[in-house]
């Protein structure tokens, strides 16, 4: 039997780690070269305890650094006199054991792992664990110390990446790092070339029921003059996303795509296209204006685009739920890609509303024989229903997985069955030339809600519960206020379940609202009810995790015939408190009878109602709802019409939307109260009617938000001259009394109106487009975006 290491004569034997008592890092390294000089074979091992960080951050660093000092000790009383242990980092150890074999120094891993799974009692806790270790040899595996040392880690981390605990060194792991490390050099030369030997393919998307083709789905690839065409993307995108190369090639892939999309929309205007982002191109400021910027570019429609979000990089939540509500109030659709692998939660639902789902193929691996996996996908594509999520299950392969899912009622399939992914041409032969029928128009399309004053097309009642972003309900104004019906948007937003929903609140709308509201909300509405027959109010209602969030509700009042009034509240946006002023006309007690008109189209409604008068005894409201009762301004669908009338009287002139958005408005409503926060959004009000012109047409469009429309001569630099004093003039300090002086900070976004004939809803999302960058910028600002 060979000596010991004879360690205590090393010049590190100060080199001890506190935690466990064990020889550090240093020692490891200068005992395996000592060793070499020696000449003598020996064998190395470095472990690592699983996922060492969920301990530390369940219970805590302390506690982590005692389950490692009681690991060592455990080990200590079973390693054999001629295996020294060390500890390396965090939750590494290194082992040298001299004069036994491979088999031999397996078979102590074996040891090492049943002391780690045996749960240890710490501080009353039972801790257990799973260990992954490397191997290799000296002198067959390296003859130097940097070599073993690193070989012995690419051997665990082999082991770690493929779950395979115990893995001893070969060449064709040094071969596959190389390969790695050539992979990514190949990549980076191909992005730093206009990312050469990247191109797309497209896989036709079909519809459930009828199995015709409802849009595709643009996927990369990569031609490389060293590799050829054999790596998958599910190899080479996560490289590209560890590294800031998806950056380059994601905004590469959007405006292929879009230029290919824009081509097929000429041959087929109802074309739709799924387009894959990564959540790491999220975390570039840049990115979401790239997106809007390209699409102008290229002249897509909105609605035609999905961004699907992969999942296999991980970013913070707040980032993509606040991609998610700019596109889709751009009108962009977001689908959840993926669901059913490694992170993806049900959870996620309750906080980013997206608004498809696709299924990841993986879920359909056990699906012809298991009955749970059935049911469970079952489940899940009834609950995105019930929440107007669409759902796309991928990966339909064969007939009878057809079967199975198309019982099962999603609404869109993917998969081989249809058709593999093709080049842009096979695509165009198969699914564009001479099919232009297949792509019937989309009666699913969404309303348009978030970008539109109004809806894009004329709406049923019911069409517009089911579509508004919050929700709809009404509030009978008899002895008390009653709730009567919500949609699932405004459901999901305050997290009750369809149960919940009826158990508590029937016939109680109040019992949304924050307590400490109710009477405010109260008041608001009888005081605003004998203004005028709008009504809007921020109020805060309770989400059944006790979170309070902040609506602004738009209400519009009816009467029945005994002349008492009701309300319809609309609500639209919670986060931003920005509201979408649909007329709503409907008769209290009648919403039976009003489902079957067509709203948002006021002739027509003023007709039906006429044409029913004996039955509807209703009076009509529309022409008294022109003005916000709190600032007099006008509001957002009358503005959108008078907007929409002057261009057309006056085509050639050139023009400017202004939008501004009070910063921070919540808060001062939070810290001063809404009577001041009223009387803040009227001093604004003022000040802007006396900055504009008569004629210019100004508004309030829900909120703390305001629209200006005004007629300029087209010289851009009066136009900065302007909005620098308008600017100057709002943020003056509002005196409310001696004790309250308020210096209001707003974000301007102005868009201008240069070409004749461009639509009223492009200036708009220009300037929401600019306003956003204002905000993102920090706020307190003003940005035009001229075209
Ligand atoms: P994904 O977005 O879930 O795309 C669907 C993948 O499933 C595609 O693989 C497609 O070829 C494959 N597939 C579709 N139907 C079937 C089927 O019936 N059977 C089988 N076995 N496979 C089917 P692909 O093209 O290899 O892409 C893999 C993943 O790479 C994508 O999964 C996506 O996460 C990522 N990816 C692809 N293109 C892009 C891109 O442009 N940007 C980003 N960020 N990721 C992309
Ligand atoms: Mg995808
Ligand atoms: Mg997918």
């Amino acid at each position: 039997m060979p000596n010991n290491l004879d360690l205590e004569n090393t010049p590190l034997a100060c080199d001890i780690d506190v935690a466990t008592n064990l020889r550090g890092n240093r020692s490891y390294r200068t005992a395996i070269a000592n060793l070499i000089e020696k000449k003598e074979p020996y064998e190395i091992m470095i472990f690592g305890i699983d996922n060492f960080k969920r301990i530390n951050d369940l219970y805590s660093y302390s506690f982590g650094d005692i389950v490692l000092h009681e690991f060592a000790s455990e080990i200590r009383n079973i390693v054999p006199t001629h295996v020294e242990i060390f500890r390396l980092d965090g939750d590494g150890f290194g082992l040298i054991a001299l004069g036994i074999d491979s088999d031999e120094l397996k078979n102590l891993y074996g040891e090492i792992l049943k002391l780690a799974q045996t749960p240890k009692n710490i501080q009353g806790f039972a801790i257990s664990f799973t260990i992954s270790a490397g191997i290799c040899q000296y002198p067959t595996d390296g003859i130097s110390c940097d070599v073993l040392y690193h070989n012995a880690r690419l051997a665990l981390s082999e082991a770690k990446n493929n779950s395979k605990r115990c893995v001893h060194y070969t060449p064709e792991l040094s071969e596959q790092r190389r390969l790695d490390i050539q992979l990514l050099d190949r990549l980076q030369s191909s992005v730093d070339n206009n990312c050469e030997g990247f191109y797309l393919v497209f896989q036709a998307i079909v519809q459930n029921d009828t199995k015709e083709c409802d849009g595709c789905e643009a996927l990369l690839r990569w031609n490389d003059s060293l590799f050829g065409e054999e790596i998958s993307p599910n190899i080479f995108i996560p490289i590209l996303e560890q590294s800031e190369m998806i950056i380059t090639v994601g905004k590469w892939i959007l405006e292929e795509s879009f230029i290919q999309c824009a081509k097929w929309h000429k041959l087929m205007p109802t074309f739709k296209m799924n387009i894959n982002v990564s959540a790491r191109q999220f975390e570039d400021p840049e990115f979401l204006n790239f997106v809007v910027d390209s699409m102008a570019k290229y002249n897509i429609n909105p609605n035609a685009i999905t961004l699907e979000l992969t999942e296999s990089y991980r970013v913070s939540f707040e980032i993509v739920y606040e991609a998610f509500e700019f596109l889709r109030k751009q009108g962009i659709q977001t689908a959840f890609d993926d669901f059913g692998t490694g992170y993806s939660s049900l959870d996620i639902f309750r906080s980013i509303s997206a608004d498809k789902l696709k299924i990841d193929r993986s879920f359909l691996e056990r699906i012809t024989h298991d009955v749970t996996d059935q049911i469970l996908l079952k489940s899940i594509i009834e609950m995105c229903r019930s929440m107007n999520i669409i759902v796309c299950v991928e990966g339909i392969e064969n007939v009878e997985i057809e079967n199975i899912i198309t019982k099962l009622n999603p609404q869109l399939l993917q998969g081989f069955l249809y058709s593999k992914p093709l080049s842009k041409e096979d695509f165009e032969e198969k699914y564009i030339k001479g099919h232009t029928s297949q792509f019937e128009e989309s009666k699913k399309l969404p309303t348009m809600l978030y970008t539109e004053l109004r809806p894009a097309k004329p709406l049923t009642f019911a069409e517009i519960i089911n579509n508004a972003y919050a929700s709809i309900f009404q509030v009978g104004m008899d002895t008390e206020f009653s709730f009567l019906t919500c949609n699932e948007g405004f459901r999901r937003m305050i997290g009750y379940t369809i149960q919940e929903i009826g158990e508590k609140f029937s016939n109680k709308a109040l019992g949304f609202v924050h307590g400490d509201d109710v009477e405010w909300v109260n008041t608001e509405i009888r005081r605003q009810l004998g203004e005028g027959d709008t009504v809007t109010i921020e109020f805060r209602i309770v989400r059944s995790d006790g979170k309070a969030i902040w609506i602004l509700g738009t209400g519009n009042v009816v009467r029945s015939n005994d002349r008492n009034p009701s309300l319809i509240i609309v609500m639209i946006d919670n986060t931003k408190a920005k509201n979408i002023n649909l007329e709503i006309l409907a008769k209290c007690n009648m919403y039976e009878e009003a489902s079957g008109h067509i709203l948002g189209d006021m002739r027509h409604i003023k007709d039906s109602v006429k044409s029913n008068a004996d039955e509807i005894s209703t009076e009509i409201f529309i022409d008294k709802i022109n003005k916000d009762p709190l600032t007099g301004l006008l509001m957002k669908s009358v503005l959108e019409q008078n907007i929409i009338e002057l261009i057309s009287s006056n085509p050639d002139s050139k023009y400017a939307l202004w939008m501004i958005d009070i910063d921070d408005f919540k808060v001062i409503n939070d810290e001063f109260g809404h009577f001041i926060g009223d009387e803040i959004l009227t001093i604004i009000a003022k000040r802007l009617r006396n900055s504009f012109k008569m004629n210019d047409i100004i508004g309030r469009s829900g909120g703390d938000e305001y629209l200006i429309f005004m007629q300029y001569d087209g010289d851009e630099n009066i136009l900065i001259e302007k909005s620098k004093k308008v600017f100057r003039s709002l943020v003056e300090p509002i005196v409310i009394n001696k004790d309250v002086v308020i210096k209001p900070t707003l974000s301007i976004g102005i868009s201008c109106y240069l070409k004749t004939n461009t639509p009223f809803s492009e200036l708009f999302k220009k300037a929401d487009n600019a306003l956003y960058r204002v905000k993102r910028n920090g706020k307190n600002n003003v940005i035009i975006s001229s075209q």
